[in-house]
C-alpha cells in the first residue's frame, strides 16, 4: 500500500488531463444510472481497500470541522466548543475551521482514529465517491485522486464503465 501512496501524486498528475476531460463530458450529460454505478464502484473498491492500511487522508489533508462537528467532538472531550477550537483548530483561507497541523492529531500510530465515533462529517464521507450526483463534485475529485488510492481506482474504473 505504501508504494502506491508514494506514487499516487505522480500517477494522478499523469491522469489529470484525461480525468478533467472525462468529468467535463460527464457533467454535460450524466448517465441516468450514475448514482447506482457510483454506489457499486464505491462498494467494490472498499471491499479491496483497507483504510487502516492507508490513512493517507488523515496524514496529509484533514477535514473541515462544521459547528455541529465541533460541538459533538468538544462534548466527547468534556470541553466547551471554544476550548476545543483553541486547542486543536485554526481558521483557513476560506474561513473554515481546520486542523492546526497534519497528520491529524487524532490519528494513532496504528492508523486508528481516536475520535472515530464522533469524527467530523467530512471524515465519514471522504472520499465522497458514493455521493449522489457525483458529477457535481468533479473538481474536488480531481484533487482527491492524488490523495486517496481508492478514489484514484474508482475514477479509473468509472472511465472504463461509463461511456461519455
Ligand atoms: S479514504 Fe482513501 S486516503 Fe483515506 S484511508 Fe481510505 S483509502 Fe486511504
Ligand atoms: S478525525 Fe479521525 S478520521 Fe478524521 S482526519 Fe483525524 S484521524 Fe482521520
Amino acid at each position: 500500500m505504501q508504494d502506491i501512496i508514494n506514487n499516487l501524486s505522480k500517477l494522478a498528475k499523469d491522469k489529470y488531463n484525461d480525468n478533467k476531460k472525462f468529468f467535463a463530458k460527464l457533467k454535460k450529460k450524466p448517465p441516468k444510472n450514475l448514482d447506482y454505478v457510483m454506489q457499486e464502484l464505491h462498494e467494490e473498491e472498499f471491499k479491496r481497500t483497507d483504510c487502516l492500511e492507508c490513512a493517507n487522508c488523515c496524514k496529509t489533508t484533514g477535514p473541515l470541522f462544521t459547528d455541529k462537528d465541533i460541538e459533538r467532538i468538544a462534548k466527547s472531550f468534556k470541553l466547551k466548543p471554544q476550548q476545543f477550537i483553541e486547542q486543536y483548530l485554526r481558521i483557513d483561507e476560506d474561513n473554515d475551521y481546520v486542523l492546526q497541523s497534519v497528520p491529524c492529531v487524532f490519528l494513532g500510530a496504528d492508523n486508528y482514529c481516536s475520535i472515530y465515533d464522533v469524527r467530523p462529517k467530512a471524515c465519514r464521507e471522504f472520499p465522497h465517491t458514493d455521493r449522489k450526483k457525483f458529477q457535481q463534485i468533479s473538481n474536488l475529485t480531481l484533487k482527491n485522486v492524488a490523495i486517496c488510492p481508492a478514489a484514484f481506482n474508482i475514477v479509473e474504473e468509472m472511465k472504463k464503465r461509463i461511456k461519455v
